[in-house]
């Protein structure tokens, strides 16, 4: 066993059981700016129940056009399962919402965002707390059962507490997750935890201050550090880090994050850069398969475990979770471009505006804020009769990376 490197600024970790699981899709999120004026395809409502029918025989795409759906055949039936209005085409049932709060950002990571980025929505143009508790309201009553804020930086909104809390509190929901960069989490951790956040993710590229000021563009190591220790402190579980691989960038982190593991109970998730507008030109030369990382910490480690998927729970993401032997924490390889999951996608996303996007690299957003003012199903009518929409996967691997601008607007 390796002897453990322990980060400079880490004094004596709280040792908190965890809970193995087996991680979620990062906050991974397509961007572009949002299409206007779109036109809803195919007809007005046909009732509720439309969304659980067939599979229909054509599948809108942006511009108007339909083409013929392809059979994926990747997805299978599978079980007979009571029914869950949110059905898709394919027969995924939906259950997972990631809900982005605002598409601003206080760093500038190299992979995700251009230095200049500029926002083109003002902060009015978010949804407020009691317009995002009645859009999730309409999707839990609909099957939605566990919802992540994300962003941009959802902690850069002073009403994330009171956001938090009133997604919490909507009945349905069972479990409430935050994604953030963890810079303002030392002062928000123990508040929002108190308003019912069970889980958070944070971001943490590098353990080198150099090296992850270098990929942030104006981030402090030590301030995510300290949002890290609040968040073992403040009891939320689990406490997953993700790491985007750069191969010329933080290579050299994988150790000493997989490291973290032995003696603290978080889970380290190591993420495969995703193309995007902002980031292509990086892509030749950062990317790097998780397969390889892999390999370079089982021939530095031993061999990685994987999770018993009866301790870890139903599987709900895509990443593949491994413990190594006697580790209190786990290692996690969310693979969208070596691995694709597209056949057990159970997400819908909901961007910082009110718009639904049924797929993270599709073009196609569906405004529903305007319908907060109709009467009370008028959501979730609207919602149903575009589920069908989502698309079967995505075309990653055939080198279509869609409209993506950054992962910054949507939060994934
Ligand atoms: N600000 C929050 C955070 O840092 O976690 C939430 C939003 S951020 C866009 C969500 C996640 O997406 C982060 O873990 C980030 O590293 C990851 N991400 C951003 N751009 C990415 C890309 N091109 N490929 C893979 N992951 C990316």
């Amino acid at each position: 066993m390796p002897e453990i490197m322990s980060h400079p600024s880490l004094p004596s970790q709280p040792r908190l059981p965890i809970q193995p699981e087996l991680p979620e899709l990062p906050e991974i999120v397509a961007a572009r700016p949002t299409p206007r004026g779109l036109r809803i395809l195919d007809e007005p409502d046909r009732g509720a129940t439309r969304a659980m029918q067939a599979r229909p025989e054509r599948l809108s795409v942006p511009g108007g056009t339909t083409r013929p759906i392809q059979p994926s055949s990747s997805i299978s039936p599978g079980p007979q399962l009571p029914p869950h209005p949110l059905t898709d085409a394919f027969g995924r049932r939906l259950t997972y919402l990631r809900v982005s709060v605002t598409d601003r950002c206080n760093l500038r990571c190299t992979y995700c965002l251009p230095e200049d980025a500029d926002f083109p929505f003002g902060d009015r143009d978010f949804l407020r707390p009691e317009e995002i508790e009645a859009m999730v309201g309409a999707l839990v009553r609909l099957g939605i059962r566990r919802v992540r804020l994300t962003g941009g930086e959802p902690l850069v909104r002073k009403d994330i507490v009171e956001i938090a809390r009133r997604v919490k509190a909507l009945p349905g929901v069972e479990n409430l997750a935050l994604s953030t960069n963890g810079t303002e989490l030392a002062r928000l951790a123990e508040p929002l935890r108190a308003a019912g956040v069970d889980r958070v993710n944070i971001s943490l590229d590098s353990l080198d201050a150099d090296r992850f000021r270098a990929i942030t563009r104006r981030g402090s190591l030590e301030a995510v550090w300290n949002g890290v220790e609040a968040a073992l402190a403040a009891g939320f579980s689990p406490v997953k880090l993700n790491a985007v691989l750069l191969s010329r960038q933080n290579l050299e982190d994988v150790d000493r994050l997989v490291e973290l593991t032995l003696d603290r109970p978080l889970s380290v998730r190591f993420i495969e850069m995703m193309p995007t507008a902002s980031n292509r030109h990086l892509q030749p030369d950062e990317y790097v398969s998780s397969d390889l990382v892999k390999q370079r910490i089982e021939a530095r480690f031993g061999k990685l475990l994987p999770l018993d998927p009866d301790q870890a729970g139903p599987r709900t993401g895509p990443a593949a979770a491994y413990q190594l032997a006697g580790a209190q924490g786990a290692v996690g390889f969310i693979t969208p471009l070596s691995h694709t999951f597209c056949a057990n996608c159970n997400r819908l996303r909901l961007t910082a505006r009110g718009e639904l996007r049924l797929c993270l690299f599709a073009d196609r957003v569906y405004p529903l804020r305007h319908l907060l003012e109709d009467s009370a199903d008028a959501l979730e009518t609207e919602i149903l009769r575009v589920l069908h929409e989502k698309p079967a996967e995505h075309m990653l691997a055939k080198g279509d990376y869609g409209n993506l601008v950054s992962f910054m607007e949507i939060g994934g």
